[in-house]
């Protein structure tokens, strides 16, 4: 007998015959021998219907009467489903989040679950019963008599976060989520409807997947899947087939306490064999990244990570690393392919250069999306230590940087192992490093990339002749934290440009559109303060992303979605990556446009192999 928690969402739940119909199945489950935990979320479209209502009032409501507001809608649901299975003969007992005792902070309509009392619970699964939760809703434990006791709300769509975390305090065998598609699908099936349902996904895969997946999961949920090692399935209300199951690996005991605002990192990385290869004013046109990665693909040139920074003129930089063994090999490519990108006329030349000695150290985490301020710490760690970054490379879960010692400075695993301890100092690791990260076994079942996704709904800055020296990108992004605003890609750009004798770089970022107004006058602020270049705006700007744990053991990955963007004349502004993931920030027009191609190039309409659902 298993302890399950089945999570219904608004569609599931819309009216008084799919409520019968939750009921059913909740009752099947416990006929089946097990103890059942139902989350449930408000009917259809209520919560829109309330925050209308709230609109008809005032343009400014205050958070804490919002959350008065949303909250009852779900406790409308938990009575209507308890009475369902009653009515079914089923013993069960609606409790609202303050009833569970789902205890949050006192941040009004975003909390974050601190702790869940379970006996109250308990006794009543005991007891024979089912419990119907209220999701999306918890109470406050202030430490001060005005913040506790307050009803808050986890943020929209924050039922499947309530699910996730009552099934990991519970100690629950897996958590279901029921809703009105099939399951997860490769991408948002809005922009392509032939979009293929995946059979399993991890989740990292779908953290780094955030903006494809929030609309379907709460990134949060994940997030603490993920932490706690709790299987996750998403499947249809209406129909027994399988869904999506998103796995993640075991962990050891976790403290329950602080179960969502535990530690922002978990894990740094590190590998000092890495070879850096830079390729300097290349032309800005379609086809270019294809056209050099492409060929270091044919080659066989497995590359890590990849970095094209904003273009200064009609050229870009792009930069790229790869393991030490492949550094010859890459050196005399990358030679022959500086020459044949050498334009025609008079407009400058394609130089590139190697560097063997640089490192790569990343941190990763879960926590640290939507959280500002991690990459800006990590900067900061870095530069008190005295360690100058030459790339930035961000992703949804991860900061990497590449550092390499400076002219007369001392090697480069002293200067890694400085960094790396810094780090886990300031991340409060307690764990050791690991040396490399983990590499991904060439296992057939891994996609290459499993998921393609895309926001349009951020803008990016680039900040002209910072310079070049520690400190810099952590003053820079510790003053955006300061204003409360995330930053999504981080990039570094590789070519030094000297201003007033001082050797300077540029930075970009992508960040929320809704936030470009605050940041730019920070910015433009800051810039006329330290001396620094001009801040460039890039309102209209799409990132589209590829996600797979396959890709890292298949050298070409990024090369087919550069020449799927090439093919339709897609051009490509910056690229980051992840061990996972590749990311091209490219025009917004074109946005939907590059999601189907890409998502055609990878076949992904197509059920790789004819995927058997149950093979998970
Ligand atoms: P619920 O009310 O059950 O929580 P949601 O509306 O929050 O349901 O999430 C399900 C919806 O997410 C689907 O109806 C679908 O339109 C949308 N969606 C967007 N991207 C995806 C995707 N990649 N896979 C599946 N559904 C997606
Ligand atoms: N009812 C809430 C919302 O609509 C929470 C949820 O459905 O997950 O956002
Ligand atoms: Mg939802």
């Amino acid at each position: 007998m298993a302890l399950i928690v089945q999570k219904f969402g608004g569609t599931s739940v819309g009216s008084v015959d799919r409520i019968k119909a939750v009921a059913q199945r909740v009752q099947a489950t416990v006929a089946e021998g097990h103890s059942v935990v139902v989350v449930v979320s408000a009917m259809g479209k209520t919560t829109d219907t309330l925050v209308a209502l709230a609109d008809e009032i005032t343009d400014n409501p205050s958070r804490r009467e919002m959350d008065m507001l949303l909250s009852t809608g779900e406790q409308v649901s938990i009575a209507l489903v308890s009475m369902a299975l009653q009515e079914l003969g089923q013993p069960a007992v609606s409790m609202t989040g303050a009833q569970i005792g789902i205890s949050t902070e006192a941040a009004h309509s975003r909390a974050r679950i601190l702790k869940i009392k379970t006996e109250r619970l308990k006794r009543c699964l005991d007891g024979g019963n089912v419990v119907v939760a209220a999701g999306f809703q918890g109470i406050s434990s202030g430490d001060d008599s005005i913040n506790e006791f307050e009803i808050t709300t986890l943020g929209r769509g924050g039922s499947d976060t309530s699910a996730v975390a009552l099934a990991v305090a519970l100690g629950g065998d897996h958590c279901e989520i029921y809703t009105d598609v099939p399951g997860i699908l490769s991408t948002d099936p809005r922009i392509v409807p032939e979009a293929q349902l995946m059979a399993a996904v991890t989740s990292d895969e779908m953290l780094e997947l955030a903006s494809l997946g929030a609309s379907v999961l709460h990134p949060r949920a994940v997030e603490i899947a993920r932490n706690y090692g709790m299987s996750l399935v998403v499947r249809s209300s209406w129909t027994d087939d399988p869904g999506t199951w998103v796995r993640s690996a075991a962990v050891g005991n976790r403290s329950l306490e602080n179960l969502e605002i535990s530690r922002a990192v978990d894990a740094i990385r590190y590998d000092i064999h890495q070879a850096q290869v830079n390729l300097l004013h290349v032309p800005d046109r379609p086809g270019i990244a294809a056209q050099i990665f492409g060929e270091l693909a044919n080659a066989g040139v497995s590359v890590d990570q990849i970095v094209q920074s904003i273009h200064a003129g009609n050229t870009n930089d792009i930069a790229f690393t790869v393991r030490e063994p492949m550094a010859d090999q890459t050196q005399v490519l990358t030679e022959s392919l500086a020459a044949a990108l050498q334009p025609k006329g008079n407009d400058g030349c394609v130089v590139w250069s190697a560097d063997r000695s640089v490192a790569e150290v990343s941190i990763c985490g879960a926590g640290m999306i939507g959280r500002p301020g991690v990459a800006a710490k990590m900067f900061a760690t870095l530069a008190a230590a005295g360690v100058n970054i030459e790339i930035i490379s961000t992703s949804e879960v991860q900061v990497g940087c590449i550092i390499g010692p400076t002219s007369g400075e001392t090697d480069l695993q002293e200067l890694c192992d400085r960094a790396v301890a810094a780090l886990k100092k300031a991340f409060d690791l307690e764990d050791p490093a690991q040396d490399t990260p983990p590499l991904l076994e060439d296992d057939p079942n891994l996609a290459p990339v499993c998921g393609v996704a895309l926001d349009a709904k951020q803008s990016q800055i680039a900040i002209r002749q910072v310079p070049d020296r520690p400190g810099m990108a952590a003053q820079v992004f510790e003053k955006l934290a300061e204003d409360g605003i995330s930053v999504d890609m981080i990039i570094q750009s590789q070519r030094r440009e000297t201003k007033d004798g001082v050797p300077t770089r540029d930075i970009a970022f992508t960040l929320a559109e809704s936030d470009v107004d605050t940041a730019t006058q920070r910015l433009r602020g800051m810039a006329t303060e330290e001396g620094w270049g001009a801040i460039a705006v890039s309102r209209e700007i799409a990132k589209v992303s590829i996600v797979g744990m396959g890709m890292a053991a298949r050298p070409g990955v990024a090369a087919q979605m550069f020449q799927a963007l090439a093919d339709r004349g897609i051009n490509i502004h910056t690229i980051t990556t992840s061990a996972i993931k590749v990311s091209c920030v490219i025009g917004r027009d074109r946005g939907k446009e590059a999601v189907k191609a890409i998502h055609d190039k990878f076949g992904l309409e197509q059920p790789p192999g004819g995927a058997d659902p149950t093979n998970t």
